[in-house]
């Protein structure tokens, strides 16, 4: 057997990188590519597999990298998985696949995120025969054009299904365009893979919203399905007091003006207050991106305050460790009383936290420590508390049945709606979670629609 321990993906230097906006991890060279292919065993019953929500045959994929055929690789992968760019490079691989791995005592788990990124940037700049559709005669309509929507569109058009997907933004991707920042998803490989799409025969119409400028019942009289992927966009606020001072974002607008309109660039036509001291309040992914950019942006200070431990903090373990060697600075078990300012931000009133008993999501609850409060000086305060679905959709039709969270319900085994031949999938039903997760529901609606209408 191969003893060698992983190999170690390149990544840009912490103090260069925190004042640019290229990518963080470099990948792997080929060289590199290669010997971590050799560390697969390409078990008989591969536990990888089971821990990957689309189910990517990763010894398959694998094997052909250790072949040298690069583009056979990119169509394992491709078998199970339209967007490989992103998911290589966002995908929480260390608690999905790599965690299943059977080599994590033998050197460490098969980077297998690393290897999905290198043959899916092979497959983004080299041309792979687009596989041959034999057309079916339905048509579908998708609601929202992120990894949910963009998924159930891959495995309709694949099934022969003419698809049109309506996306209220100007740019198709959702969160993966909006919300992640370009130092760790660039938006050409995202465009790459949506344009994979558009070679499938998919239409997207930006600039639609459905519920707006189009009604969702509009769509049922001219589609056979519609499935509804529009994410939890709405932010969440603490409701404390100062939340409407100038200079305080929520972590999704500020993400947005960054990402999408691009406030970074001098002639923004929507730019960003750029804070000097800035509070993110939050830990998970999303808080991570906020404070980094705010790093990139020049802040002198970037501090992160989070009511639990670092242990609890819900954000991938290398975005935390990222973010430190760029400078951020934690501020765990503290949580904000109030923040300050007259008309802009001054500061942000905190307390300290030690953990309690376990509350009912199975966490120690933080409780606070009497007198301790403190206060953060900063001119920006970020927050990035999670966020919920808009309530947009079901505001303009009121037999979409939603849950008390706002969130849509579905039959968990036919994945349809209350409204007959409507699906949904991704945040929008699960709340805010995963790429990977949303991808999946979108697989698994896609197939339910093959079913119900006896496509095969
Ligand atoms: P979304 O990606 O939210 O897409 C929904 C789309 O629907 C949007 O484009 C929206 O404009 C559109 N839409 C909404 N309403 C309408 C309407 N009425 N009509 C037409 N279009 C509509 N996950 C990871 O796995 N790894 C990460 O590292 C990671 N980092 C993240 C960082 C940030 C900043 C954020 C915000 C999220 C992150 N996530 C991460 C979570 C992940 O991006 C989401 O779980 C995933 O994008 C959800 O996909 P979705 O298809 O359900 O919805
Ligand atoms: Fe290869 Fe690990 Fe999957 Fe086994 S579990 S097939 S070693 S990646």
């Amino acid at each position: 057997m191969n003893n060698q321990p992983r190999n170690n993906v390149r990544e840009q230097d912490a103090k260069i990188r925190a004042t640019n906006f290229n990518e963080v991890s470099l990948g792997f060279d080929e060289k590199t590519a290669m010997a971590e292919a050799e560390r697969c065993l390409a078990c008989v019953k591969p536990k990888c597999v089971e821990g990957c929500p689309v189910g990517v045959n990763i010894p398959k994929f694998i094997s052909y990298i250790k072949a040298g055929d690069l583009e056979g690789a990119v169509a394992a992968i491709k078998e199970n998985s339209n967007l490989p760019a992103v998911c290589g490079r966002v995908c929480p691989q260390e608690s999905q696949c790599e965690a299943r791995c059977v080599r994590a005592k033998l050197g460490g788990p098969v980077a297998i995120g690393a290897l999905e990124r290198f043959v899916a940037d092979y497959g983004l700049t080299h041309a792979v025969k687009t596989p041959a559709i034999t057309k079916c005669g339905k048509k579908a309509a998708i609601i929202g054009s992120g990894p949910s929507g963009l998924t159930c569109a891959a495995d309709l058009a694949m099934a022969g299904f003419d698809v049109t997907v309506f996306e209220a933004f100007h740019k198709a991707g959702g969160v993966l365009v909006y919300g992640i920042p370009e130092f760790r998803l660039p938006k050409s490989l995202v465009q790459a893979e949506i344009d994979k799409l558009s070679e499938l025969g998919v239409q997207i119409k930006l600039n639609t919203v459905v519920g707006k400028t189009i009604m969702l019942d509009e769509l049922l009289g001219d589609y056979d399905a519609v499935f509804i992927g529009t994410g939890a966009g709405l932010p969440m606020f603490m409701n404390i007091k100062g939340e409407s001072l100038n200079g305080v974002y929520s972590a999704n607008e500020y993400l947005t003006r960054v990402n999408l309109m691009k406030a970074y660039q001098k002639d923004s036509a929507t730019p960003i207050q750029v804070g000097n001291n800035v509070v993110v309040v939050g830990a998970g992914n999303v808080a991570m991106d906020a404070a980094r950019t705010a790093l990139r942006f020049g802040a002198q200070n970037v501090s992160l305050v989070y009511r639990r431990s670092r242990e609890e903090m819900p954000a991938r373990r290398e975005e935390i460790r990222h973010a430190e060697e760029e400078g951020v600075v934690l501020q765990l078990l503290t949580n904000p009383l109030e923040i300050l300012g007259d008309k802009a931000v001054s500061g942000i009133k905190c307390i300290r936290m030690e953990l309690g008993e376990p509350d009912e999501s199975g966490r120690r609850k933080p409780v606070e420590i009497q007198g301790s409060e403190f206060v953060i000086d900063c001119d920006q305060v970020i927050m990035a508390l999670g966020t919920s679905p808009n309530p947009l959709l079901k505001r303009s039709c009121e037999r979409l049945e939603v849950n008390k969270k706002g969130t849509i319900v579905i039959d968990e085994a036919t994945h349809e709606t209350s409204i007959s031949n409507v699906y949904a999938g991704g945040d929008a039903v699960t709340g805010a979670a995963t790429v990977i997760l949303a991808m999946g529901a979108g697989k698994a609606a896609a197939k339910a629609i093959l079913e119900k209408l006896n496509v095969h």
